[in-house]
């Protein structure tokens, strides 16, 4: 077997996974232990409301590798994960969720890509069991959506479950935005990147926190933040409906010289009227989007707040954080 001499953190964000902890817990240690890594599992509890915290606390009590970062509320995953980037220092870091959906298994076949020389090595899903045809469907189309507006790749049904090397968390770490859409920073970064593909379990207990709301929440977020296109939208709709209206116009004058003029047009005036406030809202909205993000960055308020560490003894590398004690 190849050589073990480098350090690994598991990054785990949990947002009530009190069910699932002791079980996420025994599997991946099973395995960590297993292959004989040098390895620590960071769990950043993201203000859950079930016990989450006390079962943490009681993983962390018997056994020093786990580390826990308790945030003061629910930030989000996106959030929680920066945290848990901003906390480690081993050479290769993995986030995963605590649902047991990314197998522990795919880890070590992570591991042995990395050592091919790869820089980032994420796994890619090839099936996504105890989900819905609507969910399947919604996630295919963001990901085709993704890849037309934005300049660089972002891999298709690969969620953040991947391995990436110190220097890729580092500028990671290094980037400013509140806005983090992971998926499309980790692919921003850049490095020399490849996939191992896996079969997406069901989640083990719980439900997912993502409803569709959020996920279209999450899908703007992740459009806004690496594309100008909806902006660039409103300037060509702008155009097309401007070129048209002259297309009607020329028609009008005709129709009423050949024709006559029988009954005044307030049919059209109205679709007229109607269309060109719908388009005049659309257009206010998208840009409205950019503004409030503008808004956001600009109040520089640290990403997360911390309440509580238990078995970390550095601190972490970014300024972004502050400790409540
Ligand atoms: N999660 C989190 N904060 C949140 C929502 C989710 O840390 O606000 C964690 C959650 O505990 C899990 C992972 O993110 O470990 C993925 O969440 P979930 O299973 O709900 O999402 P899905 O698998 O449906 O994408
Ligand atoms: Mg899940």
């Amino acid at each position: 077997m190849a050589s073990n001499n480098f350090s690994l953190s598991i990054i785990v964000p949990m947002y009530n996974e009190g069910e699932n902890v002791s079980v996420f817990y025994e599997k991946i240690t099973q395995i960590l232990v297993s292959h004989n890594y040098d390895y620590k599992i960071i769990c950043i509890n993201d203000g859950s409301k079930d016990d989450t915290m006390e079962r943490l606390r009681q993983l962390a009590n018997h056994d020093k590798r786990v580390k826990v970062i308790n945030l003061s509320r629910n930030f989000g995953k996106e959030i929680a994960m920066s945290a848990g980037l901003n906390y480690s220092k081993a050479d290769i870091v993995i986030p995963i969720d605590a649902d047991l959906q990314d197998p522990p298994e795919v880890i070590p076949l992570l591991i042995e890509k990395w050592k091919e020389g790869y820089d980032v090595v994420y796994a890619t899903r090839k099936k996504r069991d105890g989900e819905t045809w609507l969910k399947k469907a919604t996630a295919h189309t963001f990901y085709r959506v993704m890849g037309k507006v934005t300049r660089f790749e972002i891999p298709a049904d690969t969620g953040d479950f991947r391995l990436m090397t110190k220097q890729v968390v580092d500028a990671l770490n290094q980037l400013p935005e509140q806005h983090r859409f992971m998926k499309g920073l980790f692919s921003w970064v850049g490095f020399k990147q490849t996939s191992v593909t896996y079969y997406r379990e069901p989640r083990y207990a719980g439900k997912s926190s993502f409803n569709y709301w959020k996920l279209w929440n999450f899908a703007i977020e992740g459009i806004t933040s690496f594309s100008f296109a909806p902006l660039q939208i409103a300037t060509y709709l702008g155009l097309l409906i401007a070129v048209l209206s002259l297309v009607y116009a020329t028609y009008l004058v005709i129709a009423t010289f050949t024709l006559g003029n029988p009954v005044p047009g307030y049919p059209s005036l109205m679709v007229a009227i109607l269309f060109f406030g719908g388009v005049q809202l659309i257009t206010l909205g998208v840009i409205g989007e950019y503004i409030g993000r503008i808004y956001n960055e600009s109040k520089r308020r640290p990403l997360y707040l911390v309440k509580e560490e238990l078995n970390i003894d550095e601190e972490p590398k970014s300024a972004k954080l502050k400790i409540i004690n």
